[in-house]
Formats: structure tokens, C-alpha cells, sequence
């Protein structure tokens, strides 16, 4: 099986909290490479892009407030199965549904500010990464 690449966000709950180093840790021993990073504070039309599928929801305005609240740390993971094994890793969206030992359980501060993103499938997971990095920037 051909290794995958993911798309991955630290959020501003997390960097303010100083745990990018914890969560880099957690993808490293689960066994996803980090094989591109850049750290940056999302303008509103970047955030607002970035999660174009979800403006109709009613937590759109509060999501965009949030993920331009502080800079965030954004990396390609690669591995085997990396798009499932990433969302493995972070847990399920509501912390108080995340599972024991994942970093959203062990780390999210709510729903919104949940410290991680991880793109949901094959063609999220390219169009994301696509939107964040160009293909010199990515090194296996
Ligand atoms: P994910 O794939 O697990 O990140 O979840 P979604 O794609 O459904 O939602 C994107 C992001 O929007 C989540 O990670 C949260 O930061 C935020 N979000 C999702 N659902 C809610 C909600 O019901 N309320 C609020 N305030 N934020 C939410």
C-alpha cells in the first residue's frame, strides 16, 4: 500500500497553550512523518475559505473568530492509511465524545477550540494540502 498524505492544523487553543510539541509527539508515535510544517495566523478570507463547506452552519462565524484567534501550525502527515489514522489520533470532534488516550480528549478546551483539524477523506485530505503548500514545499 502507497503511503498517504493528510493535511493537518494545530489550532490557536493549542499553540496559546504551548502544546504543539505534545501533539507533534502524538502523530510521530503513532507513525505519521511530518513532512512539511509552516506556523502562520490565518487571515479572516483564509480561514473563511479554508472552511467554505461549513458556512451555512450556524458555528461558522464563531469557527472563523476562533481559527484566526492566534497562530496556528499547520502540517503535511504522511504514513500508511495517514487520513484515517490521523482522525484516529485526534479523537471524535466533541471532546466529551473523543475517545480516552486521543488528543482532542486529552487536550481540547470544547467542540470549536478542539486543538487539531485533520482532513475527513482521499480528496479533502488533496485539495487541503493543496490550499496550504506548494509541492517543492513537501519533502518524504
Ligand atoms: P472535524 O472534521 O472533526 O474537525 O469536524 P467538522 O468538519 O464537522 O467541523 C469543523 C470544525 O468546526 C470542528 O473541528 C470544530 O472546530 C468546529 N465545530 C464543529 N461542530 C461544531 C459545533 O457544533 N459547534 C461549534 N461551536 N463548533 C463546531
Amino acid at each position: 500500500m502507497a503511503p498517504e498524505r493528510t493535511l493537518s492544523i494545530i489550532k490557536p487553543d493549542a499553540t496559546r497553550r504551548n502544546l504543539t510539541g505534545e501533539i507533534l509527539s502524538r502523530f510521530e508515535k503513532a507513525g505519521l512523518r511530518v513532512v512539511a510544517q509552516k506556523r502562520l495566523l490565518l487571515s479572516r478570507p483564509q480561514a473563511e475559505a479554508f472552511y467554505a463547506v461549513h458556512r451555512q452552519r450556524p458555528f461558522f462565524a464563531g469557527l472563523v473568530n476562533f481559527m484566526t484567534s492566534g497562530p496556528v501550525v499547520i502540517q503535511v502527515l504522511e504514513g500508511e492509511g495517514a487520513i484515517s489514522k490521523n482522525r484516529e489520533v485526534m479523537g471524535a470532534t466533541d471532546p466529551q465524545k473523543a475517545a480516552p488516550g486521543t488528543i482532542r480528549r486529552d487536550f481540547a478546551e470544547n467542540i470549536e477550540a478542539n486543538s487539531v483539524h485533520g482532513s475527513d477523506g482521499p480528496d479533502t485530505a488533496a485539495e487541503e494540502i493543496r490550499f496550504f503548500f506548494s509541492t517543492m514545499e513537501i519533502t518524504g
